[in-house]
């Protein structure tokens, strides 16, 4: 007989890492609480266009996982979430959950009528802000949940009783409040992530000055068919096709003022880039500017195939600078060539800065008792007896290492309610 009360575990981020071992911890058995700060799950993964090795949409992936959460009916998920305290020990912990209003409630059927009337308009999250959504909107067109939200702004408006009028199933409730849920738990898993490092602080390169310095995230979403330019690469100064894109490898990692770790994918990510602009664009020319390049194990292949292609120029040297053509928004790249010794000019029409993965950790400071390195990662997988990190909140990590990392972490954390 299982007793819920303390058998259960809290899964803390619905990424990739988070919906693993939630998903195999409750197809062992066990009751799991999922929660998450965004309004959908999928985490990061949710927002790129393909995976690499093998290209294939992560929503395939994806789907198998939101099928195996309805199927199983232990998984509790909690999205607009966080955890605001969590403490106790292996076998008994105390969690608060506070739940943020969507202002809109489990009888959304996502027709849309919400979003049919509503005018005002704000900045699209999911697209990294590279085009605008309505206020009443749904996350992102495969969401799960798949349900309409409204923005605070527009629940406090005029505007928010027009769009709560369209609604005939009674979904759209506009004073909806925070909601905070008391949870006793047996095991905690924490995976909360990364998030892009800010490009803005890379005071050289040019993001934020200039409109065709765009980062790697960003060119996710603008290869993605649900993107801003529906899948089209574009230059965003002025929609043209561009013929000419440089890869800026290392954009603030393995600096010391920066990022000073490795984030061990971005290599991989730009070389899988280059084969989203290929594709559209035979003819486009391709700078890859490397300190040097990791591809680790089985990985190595794709670059080597990459390398093959006469279009793309692999070229070992440190962009130092980017500048603007005020005329034309095309962009001068300052490179010095580590190899030769020189100091290149190169001309590009989009230049794309592979920044890292900084973790949440960092930056959001729960759990507050877990150790950090250096780098704000927490610093060991069990954090404590009945409490564990996992995926890109302790390492850098590809996608396969994270469902692995999530796999091992709800292994621990079974093993941490069962071995009492
Ligand atoms: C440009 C780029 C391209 C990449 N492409 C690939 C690829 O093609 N193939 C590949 O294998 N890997 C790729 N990766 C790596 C991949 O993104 C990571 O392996 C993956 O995102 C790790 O999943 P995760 O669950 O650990 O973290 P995340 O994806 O960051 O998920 C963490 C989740 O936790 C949530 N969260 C954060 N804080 C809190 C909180 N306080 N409370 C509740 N929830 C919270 C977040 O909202 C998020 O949903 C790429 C990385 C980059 C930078």
């Amino acid at each position: 007989m299982v007793d819920v009360e303390t058998q259960s575990i809290l899964v803390v981020g619905g990424g990739m890492t988070g919906l693993t071992a939630a998903i195999e911890a409750a197809e062992a058995g066990r009751e799991v609480y999922l929660v998450e700060k965004n309004p959908y799950l999928g985490g990061r993964v949710a927002q790129m266009h393909q995976y690499f090795p093998k290209l294939c949409p992560p929503y395939c992936g994806l789907e198998i996982n939101f099928r195996r959460i309805k199927n199983s009916g232990r998984i509790h998920v909690f999205t607009m979430a966080q955890v605001e305290y969590v403490s106790g020990r292996k076998g008994a912990w105390d969690a608060r959950i506070k739940i943020e209003p969507r202002y809109v409630n489990e009888k959304c059927t996502a027709c849309g009528k919400c979003a049919e009337v509503c005018t005002s308009e704000i900045d699209n999250p999911f697209n990294y802000g590279m085009d605008k959504i309505k206020a009443a909107y749904l996350p992102h067109d495969m969401a799960f949940p798949l349900r309409y939200m409204l923005d605070p702004s527009l629940a406090k408006s005029a505007e928010g009783q027009t769009v709560k009028d369209a609604c005939q199933y009674g979904a759209i409730e506009l004073d909806m409040q925070p909601k905070t849920v008391e949870l006793k738990v047996g095991a905690v898993v924490w995976a909360t992530g990364w998030l892009p490092y800010n490009a803005k602080r890379l005071d050289t390169l040019g993001f934020g000055a200039y409109p065709n310095v765009i980062t790697n995230v960003m060119m996710e979403r603008l290869a993605a068919a649900n993107g801003p330019t529906k899948g089209k690469i574009l230059r965003p100064s002025d929609g043209k096709a561009p013929q000419t894109v440089a890869f800026v490898q290392c954009a603030g990692s393995r600096d010391e003022n920066h990022l000073p770790f490795c984030s061990s994918v971005c290599c991989m990510a730009s070389m899988k880039q280059a084969t989203y602009v290929r594709e559209q664009y035979p003819d486009a020319r391709i700078y890859i500017f490397f300190i040097d390049i990791r591809a680790m194990d089985r990985l190595e292949s794709f670059y080597a195939d990459l390398k093959k292609d006469a279009n793309v120029t692999f070229f070992k040297g440190k962009v130092a600078k980017i500048e603007q053509d005020a005329a034309t928004e095309n962009l001068v790249l300052r490179v010095e060539d580590t190899t030769a010794g020189s100091l290149n000019m190169i001309n590009v029409d989009l230049a794309v800065l592979a920044t890292g993965m900084q973790p949440n950790t960092s930056v959001y400071h729960q759990p507050t008792f877990a150790e950090r390195d250096d780098y704000g990662f927490i610093a060991a997988q069990e954090v404590t007896p009945g409490f564990f990190a996992a995926g890109c909140c302790r390492t850098p990590n590809s996608v396969s290492e994270s469902v692995q990392d999530g796999t091992a972490a709800a292994l621990k954390a079974i093993q941490s309610v069962v071995r009492r």
